[in-house]
């Protein structure tokens, strides 16, 4: 008994630390499914299947972006539904105390971006979302390599041999190209609208423009 009111206390104190974080947020963001219902959602981290083992969003966090990303996504998803194929969004918005605890975690500038210094991750913007191909039955597809693999395999220009994973990454990033976002180039998964510095303030832009924009933004 001791142990699920214990469990409720923390699942509590998570929800509501995600609903501070989510009130301090200016910014104004959109469910990626009320705009487009056809895109599937699993947030890596809502579950413990990602890196840090640990669920940092409480069950039922919605994938949130801005409205014009929402849209760009589900343009993407229209291209990709003419080549049976669709979208999964693996993390949308993501608070600036999750980055936080990612970092602290990761430790890698490479693959988390530190939160300490100038904008953080884009994804606390709401413009950077992570997200792979799976066919119209929902069933994943071959890609490169799973979700936060911190690894050289990890990048977004496929080096392995085979076929199929190439025309899936192809794909993908065609779709996500021709609407609108650039990808990085340490994380194939992950993609950034190509305008994203006009949604930043004109100090956080520079800062992120020096980092993301000169050394992992990669045109697609
Ligand atoms: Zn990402």
């Amino acid at each position: 008994m001791k142990f699920f009111s214990a469990r409720f206390v923390i699942v509590a104190a998570a929800i509501a630390t995600w609903e501070s974080a989510m009130a301090q947020t200016t910014i104004p963001l959109v469910d990626v499914r009320a705009v487009d219902p056809t895109i599937v959602v699993e947030l890596r981290y809502a579950d413990v299947n990602n890196f840090s083992k640990h669920a940092l969003y409480p069950p039922g966090t919605s994938a949130l972006v801005r409205p014009e990303v929402a849209r760009r996504l589900a343009a993407a998803q229209a291209f990709l539904r003419r080549h049976q194929y669709q979208l999964k969004i693996w993390d949308a918005y993501r608070p600036r105390s999750v980055q936080l605890r990612l970092w602290q975690l990761a430790r890698n500038t490479d693959y988390v971006a530190d939160p300490r210094g100038g904008a953080g991750s884009l994804h606390s913007w709401g413009v950077a979302v992570d997200a792979t191909l799976i066919d119209l039955a929902n069933n994943p597809v071959n890609m490169p390599t799973d979700f936060d693999d911190f690894t050289p395999a990890a990048i977004w220009r496929y080096q392995g041999i085979d076929p199929g994973i190439r025309a899936h990454l192809r794909l993908l990033q065609a779709a996500m190209g021709g609407a609108g976002f650039c990808a990085m180039r340490t994380e194939w998964w992950h993609f950034v609208v190509a305008d994203w510095r006009k949604y930043l303030p004109p100090e956080d832009s520079t800062r992120t423009g020096q980092t993301f924009g000169t050394r992992w933004q990669a045109k697609l």
